[in-house]
């Protein structure tokens, strides 16, 4: 078989332009996407992709936003996208990525993630939801916590321990589970923003089939670590054009406000903000130079580095906007639900608020230090007093 091109891959994103129009609706133009081999160019032919190197999305992207194309970002559906297509195409049957891969690419599905719990967030695999085999099901009690998206979700990702006599990340497996089973309960928690973006989730005696195991019984930390890796460099890893996204909000604000500033304080603020655009470039750049890089396949902790660099610069930036908001900064408009397909409608109190959470989750930044100090750098591990006790010995 003859590689596939650089042109080969822009011919054919042209000619699904052409063919479906950049105007047909969401699910129309990603159905089309999908069927062509242009919704992940690296995915296998007939699911997505046309077996290509990864870095070629990246033309498919452009092509796609400079035809006006409105629904290229992943936005639509987060962590179905970013999260959940991996793990599936990975550790799912056919049946499974024939049921459930392209809806969640069209966003017809949209996916969240069931991992954290009250006691159990970034030490996720001490976590205490139990799934007991029952015949051909699984019966699930527990609660989750932070599920961004449940109230909107079909289907989630869960992880829960099915054996609590062996060492926590041996006792965990993975589920799909239908959000609509009788036993779940959503209820929404309220950020410092105003929005319920993300959810409690309880389940009461849900049954799950055993047919939606993903990966082996027992398995499931193996699993999550799929998930959770995707999930850093769907985190970290924008490509977005040069100037877009976050600091071009900060540059907009700063054309309205700097000239406004006494001098000694513009003097300050364009330095600050330069040096924010300086490094809001270096990271696009990096970025793409990574995803050059890349290799078709799950990546590995590496992946921590665009998420850590990602969430703190982007904490600057929005701390550079409201101080260069001053006492403005303090007013904020009641009611404004948030957008996240649309970063420029935020507010920059809005923003900045939203932003506190950059650096948790996802895994908080703490751990993203730890992550690439242990496993990219090779320093000694964190203490782990309970790696070898079985789960049910471990204090809570
Ligand atoms: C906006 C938002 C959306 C989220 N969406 C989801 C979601 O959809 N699904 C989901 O499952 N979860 C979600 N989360 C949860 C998120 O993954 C957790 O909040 C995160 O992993 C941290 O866990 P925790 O809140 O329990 O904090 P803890 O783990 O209790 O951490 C508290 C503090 O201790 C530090 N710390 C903990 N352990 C260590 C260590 N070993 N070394 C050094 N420092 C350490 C942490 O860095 C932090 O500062 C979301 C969180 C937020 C804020």
């Amino acid at each position: 078989m003859t590689a596939i091109t650089e042109d080969d891959i822009r011919a054919r994103t042209r000619a699904l332009i052409d063919e479906v129009g950049a105007s047909a609706s969401q699910v129309e133009f990603r159905s089309a996407q999908w069927d062509a081999g242009l919704a992940m160019v690296q995915y296998p032919e007939g699911k997505g992709g046309l077996g290509a190197p990864p870095k070629l999305q990246g033309i498919v992207q452009e092509e796609l936003r400079s035809a006006g194309v409105t629904w290229e970002s992943m936005m639509i559906n987060p962590i179905g996208i970013g999260m959940g297509l991996p793990t599936v195409l990975t550790y799912g049957t056919d049946e499974m990525h024939e049921k459930y891969l392209k809806r969640i690419f069209t966003g017809e599905d949209i996916w969240c993630q069931m991992f954290s719990e009250p006691t159990h967030g970034s030490d996720v695999a001490g976590l205490a939801s139990r799934a007991v085999r029952d015949g051909d099901e699984w019966i699930v009690n527990g609660q989750k916590v932070w599920t961004s998206l449940a109230h909107n979700s079909a289907y989630g990702m869960l992880l829960v321990r099915t054996n609590p006599d062996v060492p926590k990340h041996k006792g965990l497996s993975y589920f799909v589970l239908d959000m609509a089973s009788p036993g779940v309960e959503i209820r929404p928690l309220y950020q410092i923003t105003g929005d319920a973006e993300f959810n409690e989730v309880f389940f009461t005696d849900v049954r799950v089939p055993h047919e939606n195991l993903l990966g082996e019984v027992g398995d499931g930390w193996r699993v999550a670590t799929t998930t959770l890796m995707n999930e850093r460099v769907a985190l970290g890893g924008s490509t977005a054009p040069r100037g877009s996204g976050t600091i071009s909000i900060l540059a907009d604000l700063w054309a309205k406000r700097g000239p406004e500033l006494p001098d000694g304080q513009r003097r300050i603020m364009e330095d600050r903000v330069t040096r924010l655009w300086i490094e809001a470039e270096v990271m696009r750049l990096t970025t793409i130079r990574a995803r050059a890089n890349a290799t078709t396949g799950n990546p590995g902790p590496e992946g921590s580095v665009g998420k850590l660099a990602s969430a703190e610069l982007n904490q600057k930036i929005w701390n550079t906007a409201m101080d260069l908001l001053g006492a403005d900064g303090f007013l904020h408009e009641s009611g404004y639900p948030l957008d996240r397909a649309r970063p420029s409608a935020f507010s920059t109190s809005k923003g900045f608020l939203r932003s506190q959470a950059n650096t948790i989750e996802g895994g908080t930044s703490d751990i993203m230090r730890n992550i690439l100090g242990e496993r990219v750098l090779g320093l000694p591990g964190d203490v782990r007093v309970d790696k070898d006790v079985a789960w049910k010995d471990i204090p809570t």
